[in-house]
């Protein structure tokens, strides 16, 4: 959206006080994200923006409340936010296919160094705590052309980190069998890794969110395939597709997994990090848990502690289960109070503080690439810089000078309260 206004000939300002308009493009996966939405909204109106226009998932589920709130002049529903810049700006779509634009960082103090693109939208599963289905609609996936275009534009942008995202990523391909994007097999995920890492000069690519039973050990070979020459070596030093794996766990509980409908199980999910990690050395891999799903029993939980002890995951988010009105779930016996659902996160919570330290305290001592996401603080030593490795471990360090977007190669000297503090190696 960003660029399809920019290439209107308008410019991206860093702070609401600032803008004519804003577009608040809204999420309601919890309800706290729905609240967080809600006071974005209120902000920008707040801090003066001439327009608030309003999309996204919560948007699309709650027109009527998000109309409601102050200074909004538009809704604009999921299925035509591609078309919303063109809409607002009563230009013909087609004008945004004439010239195409690099695509720039957006600015501001959290200027993200990398760029995500989308490359599916939708899910076909139907997991019974997801409202996301009911706000996306059905799997979808964007041809592997434009998704190159749009790599290469974020490139000629300077961009050094691409991060693949969709709804459900993993799906992506798997809706062109019985449209004419189908070629003589279906096209799938991996197909759409290895043309990025082929056909463009990506220095790094990330893979956003993977739902565990869509990947099996011939898609860890992408990692150690004849793409990297020089093989485990390359991989040891950083690797152009990132050594980092997010894959939701949502339960360690067999049961409760199959309440969420979810298509896996503690057995299959741990033969799949065993089977990841022995293909991609060092790999980390982070989860995320919903804690207090109805239902949940004191030893349900208890089985769930134990599997997050057992893969000593390298970091993870814990959701406190938030009914979302619509799902299955919402509707389900023994929901449970909510102060136990907050003891039971700050359990788990810490069950994953434990096992991210474990895995950064690994690394001490060797040498990795950075590339610096943020240079925003100038102290009597330098200027503070932090980042992340391919295998997502945050590292600050000081530098003479601000070096944001820059890819370094650091020592990782020791760990610090959020990370792990560097030298660069000049
Ligand atoms: S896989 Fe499940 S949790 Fe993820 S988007 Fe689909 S239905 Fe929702």
């Amino acid at each position: 959206m960003a660029r399809q206004f920019r290439a209107a000939g308008h410019e991206i300002v860093a702070t609401a006080t600032n803008a004519d308009l804003a577009v608040i493009n809204t999420c309601t996966v919890t309800g706290e994200a729905a609240s967080d939405s809600r006071a974005a909204v209120r902000r920008a109106n707040r801090l003066g923006a001439g327009q608030v226009v309003v999309t996204g998932c919560w948007a699309t589920l709650e027109p009527g409340q998000a109309a409601a709130l102050p200074g909004v002049r538009k809704i604009v529903p999921n299925q035509h936010k591609d078309a919303l810049a063109a809409d607002l700006l009563e230009l013909p779509r087609e004008f945004f296919d004439l010239e195409p634009l690099s695509r720039t960082p957006l600015p501001g103090l959290h200027a993200r160094t990398r760029a995500f693109i989308k490359v599916q939208d939708g899910c076909d599963n139907a997991c019974t705590f997801c409202i996301t289905t009911v706000a996306r609609g059905a799997s979808r996936s964007r041809p592997l052309d434009e998704i190159l275009a749009d790599v290469q534009s974020a490139l000629e942008g300077g961009t050094k980190e691409i991060v693949l995202t969709g709804v459900h990523l993993g799906s992506w391909g798997l809706d062109f069998s019985t449209s004419p994007e189908a070629g003589p097999s279906q096209p799938c995920l991996p197909d759409l890794i290895s043309a990025l890492l082929t056909r463009t000069s990506v220095p790094r690519l990330r893979l956003s969110s993977l739902e565990p039973w869509d990947l099996d050990a011939s898609f860890f070979t992408l990692w150690t395939s004849s793409l990297f020459p020089s093989g485990t070596k390359a991989l040891e030093a950083g690797s152009q597709l990132c050594r980092h794996l997010h894959l939701p766990l949502q339960s360690g509980s067999a049961r409760v997994l199959k309440r969420m409908a979810r298509k896996t199980d503690p057995d299959s999910f741990a033969a799949l990090v065993e089977s990841a990690r022995n293909f991609i050395p060092q790999v980390a891999i982070t989860t995320d848990v919903i804690v207090g799903f109805p239902g949940e029993t004191e030893a349900e939980f208890a089985e769930t502690l134990e599997f997050v002890r057992a893969m000593n995951f390298a970091g993870g988010h814990v959701f406190t289960y938030s009914a979302r009105p619509g799902t299955p779930a919402a509707r389900m016996r023994g929901q449970v109070p909510h102060e136990v659902r907050k003891e039971r996160s700050a359990l788990l919570r810490g069950v994953f503080a434990k096992s991210a330290r474990a895995y950064q305290s690994r690394f001490v001592g060797q040498r990795l690439p950075v590339l610096w996401e943020s240079t925003d603080r100038l102290t009597d030593s330098g200027w503070t810089l932090e980042g992340l490795t391919d295998n997502y471990l945050r590292v600050t360090a000081v530098a003479p000078e601000p070096r944001w977007n820059v890819l370094d190669d650091v020592l990782l000297v020791n760990l610090t309260e959020n990370g792990i503090a560097g030298r660069i190696q000049f």
